[in-house]
């Protein structure tokens, strides 16, 4: 049998999205060049511009930081590369992770900034997960890291940051916004860049890029990758629909990028939409951009430390009744 695509070599891999049989060296090209013809399309980057690519350790965006890099010099982008950490003080789980990113610093040669939660907000997730427990975690976390993110890439002066979302993240988020009737949503999850008119635009050079496909890259190209879930993941309901999109991409491999076209193509109808249509303006406290006078990272940090308030109080009466039981028990043993 030969590699479908050189039609000579000896095939090594079943290639997940088209299930053809395909060589390493083919594979290997397929996968740049059609992340680079994402990038040339959309109109993703200029020369000159200072590209901060979020980096967490894990597949996505190791494999992101090594085609990019690659893809920039062997095309000649022009553009400025730099890993962007976000340390959001996760014991066991980030603080090894970004020991792989501070080796992928060293092997591609990339400019490597950390923000942590604790210097931002005074917070470490260990610490809230603490606090309020493995309910509302994630949303938390999600809301910090954006922030981060955008803070981050202005202090490294950017122009832009990229992140590892890959096709089967973003059909997950179609099919799961389309359960929840999240239409406002809905329209913006299969955009290639967003946030163009907010504080710093993202882009996902990844968004046609199979999940399959990056595992095998990393795992033929030997990058080294943190692949451990997060202590604190609880994500109950994108897990159900990942495993729906696993079960549907057995039958049929196209579905995943069937999604995203479909996304690609609904219409939203704004008259309609009862979402709330969004007026930047700037929080009054941490002067990042918000539609509200406060913005969400400064209310949930409102709310931490009602709760850290209210906790104390309780702990104080505890000691309180400790304290009272114990002079009840010594006048016991008194009488
Ligand atoms: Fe943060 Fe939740 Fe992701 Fe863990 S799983 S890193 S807590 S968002
Ligand atoms: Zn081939
Ligand atoms: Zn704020």
């Amino acid at each position: 049998m030969k590699c479908f695509t050189c039609k000579d070599k000896k095939p090594s891999i079943k290639r997940p999205k088209t299930g053809k049989p395909i060589c390493l060296d083919c594979f290997f090209d397929c996968f740049e060049n059609e992340i680079d013809y994402t990038i040339r399309t959309n109109n993703l980057f200029k020369p000159g511009e200072k590209v901060c690519i979020g980096a967490s350790g894990g597949k996505d965006s190791t494999v992101l930081a090594y085609v990019l890099n690659e893809l920039n010099k062997k095309y000649n982008y022009g553009i400025e590369l730099f890993l962007l950490s976000v340390d959001e003080g996760i014991t066991g789980y980030r603080d090894d992770s970004l020991e792989t990113v501070k080796k992928n610093q060293v092997d591609y040669a990339l400019p490597l900034k950390i923000v942590s939660y604790k210097d931002l907000y005074g917070w470490t997730m260990d610490e809230i997960v603490k606090l309020i427990g493995l309910t509302n975690n994630c949303t938390f976390c999600g809301v910090f890291r954006r922030q981060a993110l955008d803070r981050g890439s202005h202090l490294l002066q950017a122009d832009k940051v990229v992140t590892g979302h890959n096709a089967d993240d973003i059909a997950e988020t179609v099919l799961m916004n389309l359960l929840r009737g999240d239409y406002h949503r809905l329209a913006k999850s299969v955009d290639i860049i967003t946030g163009k008119d907010g504080y710093m635009p993202r882009v996902k050079p990844f968004k046609y890029t199979y999940e399959k496909e990056i595992v095998m890259y990393a795992y033929y190209k030997k990058l080294v990758y943190f692949s451990t879930e997060c202590i604190y993941s609880p994500n109950a309901y994108r897990g159900y629909v990942r495993e729906l999109i696993k079960d549907i991409e057995a039958q049929r491999p196209s579905a995943i990028i069937d999604i995203i076209h479909s996304a690609e193509k609904f219409l939203i109808d704004d008259v309609t939409s009862t979402a709330k249509k969004q007026i930047k303006s700037q929080c009054v406290r941490c002067k990042y951009m918000s539609s509200n006078k406060i913005c969400k990272a400064c209310s949930l940090l409102e709310r931490l430390g009602k709760l850290k308030a209210k906790k104390s109080i309780q702990y104080e009466n505890e000691e309180e009744k400790i304290k009272e039981g114990e002079k009840k028990n010594v006048i016991k043993i008194e009488i």
